[in-house]
């Protein structure tokens, strides 16, 4: 009989169960560059790439995401991965009910897919903060004008108008110095 060459160890401990993977090099690199960018942001959602690949395998099993385990490139350049499941067993079970053969690719290309819909969903969020958060608009200065401001409604004749436009025209908002300041 045929000896299979083992794909993966799994090593229990009275702590935690540790799988030691060997995943596609230029993929971890990229993850890592994701959680680098994250923790620059102060965002610790993620704290491992070890704990990354966790998420993206119980995005996996919660079918948040789709994979295709064919798309593969077995010959990629590789990286030992040593990913801990002792917190999460059910995970882990899930993990040695998948295919045996496919296992890697399974836990490859379910970082990879996570990583594509994380990093979508952070694009989402950045566009959306810069809605909520405007460019703070730049104040140009009109000095000795006759304007009621446009903020608490006083009229001031020969004072300092404020305004977001560099000149002024019929309708552009004038505010006074009070208001400005606020
Ligand atoms: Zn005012």
């Amino acid at each position: 009989m045929r000896k299979i060459r083992s794909q993966v160890k799994a090593v229990k401990t009275t702590r935690a169960a540790k799988i030691t993977f060997a995943l596609n090099a230029s993929l971890c690199q990229q993850a890592e560059n994701w959680l680098n960018s994250q923790w620059v942001q102060h965002n610790y959602t993620y704290n491992s790439l070890s704990g990354l690949i966790r998420k993206s395998l119980a995005a996996y099993q919660n079918g948040e995401i789709t994979i295709n385990p064919t798309e593969r490139d077995k010959f990629a350049p590789k990286r030992e991965i040593t990913v801990r499941f002792g917190l999460v067993p059910d995970l882990l079970n899930f993990y040695y009910s998948l295919p045996y053969s496919q296992r890697t690719a399974i836990v490859e290309e379910s970082l990879s897919a996570y990583l594509d819909k994380i990093n979508q969903e952070s694009k989402e969020l950045e566009k959306y903060r810069k809605i909520i958060e405007p460019k703070s608009k730049k104040v140009f200065f009109h000095p000795r004008q006759n304007f009621t401001c446009d903020k608490c409604g006083a009229g001031f004749q020969n004072e300092t108008a404020y305004s977001y436009a560099a000149s002024l025209g019929k309708f552009t908002k004038t505010y006074c110095s009070n208001c400005m300041e606020e």
